[in-house]
């Protein structure tokens, strides 16, 4: 064969190519970083010669590398290196583990890290005290799971001046006792009374943290993704834009990335000119910064996603609260029409109803100036969609962006989020089939550190509708949670693979084992298909590859 022999080559598999036809092969042959061959193994036995590598899967499962649609590896990555409390589950064990980590770190002048979760607390707060008994001295500052309240202690309070005079900012809200002083957990924008304070990460904390969760992700078979929140310059998280422009042009980034601009949502369009210079600089190897996030809402286990009728209160009878549009309606509507007319892609967090609402009016209004373009806008969370807004995402090319993990009955859903929804609203949660059935194009995403970003795991709620059976924390799996929206296998595989390769404007390129494509690809303990739905999350990767280099290896394949 010569010349036209492969490099690698897979061989007695169950390759699932996630063509457009669904098909499945049982080998495939890599040549030159792309996909050469893809049939039966006599088909593709004639490409091997002396130097070709050869994988013989003995029936496990060749896919193509998951894509993460949402996802922060860079802050998750610096996460798991501070005072991680993401694989806890006790008030316990995260006061251990915190105090644990402040002996350890004598020097740390704040104490960083976070990932707890809400369902631990009562009404999902965790209280000041229960930190000063551990360290009094240095202030402590620790997000929850999903970033969207903090942690904090006393020690941190006095430094930001937060009293029980301080009023609430426009985009947060302080958790207070009943006499008005701060209690200990500042939801969305009040954390910035901290963050103001603390020192962003240097360079070289965020370059660790980008390795770190680089290498956890390609380890889940997981060959790239759209980072969610990329800044630069001296924000808050520090400038993740030269990190990964570094990695890139160091040849560490073997991922393939779109960065998604943060919109500074206490700023207006004058911010737009910055935007695209941001992007004209940031290109490097496999990343490019192409896309903008704007953040629209918070989140509705403490009342700040933004809904079209006010929240219930504990009684059940409505509250005034209708929560917090980030960006008003109207500078939205314009911001998206000038981006979108400078080509760049929006990455909307649209979490509860009215702002996908927005999102999806914004996103009509571009239309309505721009035109249909090839922008791919996309709504990433959409945990509330009003049943009159799914044909939506079709007619206007908005990409429904699905962090599926969050689609069961456990604690979070059942006790912060049900009763204050109310009929009914509540069943209108992640309504992925519907759109699906409605024509929408559909990508995944794990919002991790949020959520686990295992895609095996996400595929698994995604098709059952029932937490994983290791899920760290307690769920009810004898519900199925709104079962006319669980997905079949094939499209939720689907959705994290070419779906997500679609919102990054790479499906050309890969998400799915064609022939010429670049050879991205995960290789499965098992084929999940010839296993009961219940176990999809017991599968694992075994090995990863970008363009038929290896990024991962199990210690045992
Ligand atoms: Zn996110």
């Amino acid at each position: 064969m010569g010349g036209s022999a492969a490099d690698l080559v897979f061989v007695n598999g169950a390759v699932y190519t996630v063509d457009a036809a669904r098909s499945w092969a049982q080998a495939m042959a890599v040549r030159e970083g792309r996909i050469a061959a893809v049939g039966t193994d006599a088909a593709i036995r004639p490409s091997i010669d002396a130097r070709t590598e050869v994988i013989d899967l003995a029936g496990r499962m060749l896919v193509p590398g998951f894509q993460d649609a949402h996802v922060h590896p860079v802050y998750a990555g610096i996460d798991m290196l501070q005072c991680d409390l993401h694989d806890l589950t006790t008030k316990d064990e995260y006061l251990a583990a915190i105090a644990a980590y402040a002996g350890a770190n004598p020097d740390a002048t704040w104490i960083l890290g976070g990932g707890w979760s809400m369902e631990v607390f009562p009404r999902g707060c965790p209280a000041k005290q229960d930190l000063d008994a551990i360290v009094p001295e240095r202030p402590v500052f620790l997000p929850n799971r999903d970033g969207h309240s903090a942690w904090v202690n006393s020690k941190a309070l006095e430094l930001a001046g937060v009293t029980a005079e301080t009023l609430d900012p426009a985009d947060g809200r302080i958790e207070r006792t009943a006499d008005g002083e701060p209690f200990g957990t500042m939801h969305e924008g009040a954390q910035r009374f901290m963050t103001d304070l603390i020192p962003p990460s240097t360079p070289d904390e965020l370059y660790a943290g980008l390795m770190k969760g680089q290498a956890y992700l390609h380890a889940l078979g997981i060959t790239g993704w759209q980072d969610a929140i990329v800044q630069a310059g001296g924000g808050a998280w520090g400038d993740s834009l030269s990190t990964y422009l570094t990695a890139a042009e160091k040849g560490e980034l073997t991922a393939r990335v779109v960065g998604a601009l943060w919109w500074d949502r206490l700023r207006g369009l004058e911010q737009i000119d910055e935007l695209v210079a941001l992007r004209d600089r940031g290109a490097a190897g496999r990343f490019a910064a192409t896309s903008v996030k704007i953040m629209q809402d918070g989140v509705c286990e403490n009342f700040t996603g933004a809904v079209l009728d006010p929240y219930l209160g504990a009684d059940g009878t409505p509250t005034e609260n209708r929560g917090i549009s980030f960006v008003d309606p109207d500078v939205l509507n314009e911001a998206v029409t000038r981006l979108d007319a400078l080509g760049f892609q929006v990455h909307f967090h649209a979490l509860a109803d009215r702002a996908v609402r927005e999102a999806l009016d914004a996103i009509e209004a571009a239309r309505r100036t721009n035109g249909m373009s090839d922008t791919r806008p996309h709504l990433a969370h959409i945990q509330i969609v009003h049943p009159d807004d799914i044909p939506r995402f079709r007619q206007l090319g908005a990409i429904a962006n699905a962090q599926p993990l969050w689609a069961a009955h456990e604690n979070q859903m059942d006790e912060l989020t049900i009763p204050f929804l109310g009929e009914p609203r509540w069943t209108w949660q992640y309504p992925f089939a519907s759109l699906v059935r409605a024509g929408a194009s559909l990508a995944m995403g794990s919002d991790w550190s949020v959520s686990s970003p295992d895609p095996l795991e996400e595929i698994h709620v995604a098709v059952n509708r029932v937490m994983p059976p290791d899920y760290p924390y307690s769920a009810d799996r004898d519900r199925v949670f709104l079962p006319d929206e669980r997905l079949d296998m094939g499209t939720a595989m689907a959705g994290f693979t070419i779906g997500s390769a679609y919102v990054n404007h790479l499906e050309a390129e890969t998400g799915s084992i064609e022939v010429g494509k670049r050879a991205d690809l995960a290789v499965l303990d098992r084929n999940v298909f010839a296993h009961p739905s219940e176990e999809i999350a017991n599968a694992s990767c075994l090995m990863t590859f970008v363009e038929g280099e290896r990024v991962f290896a199990a210690p045992d394949a």
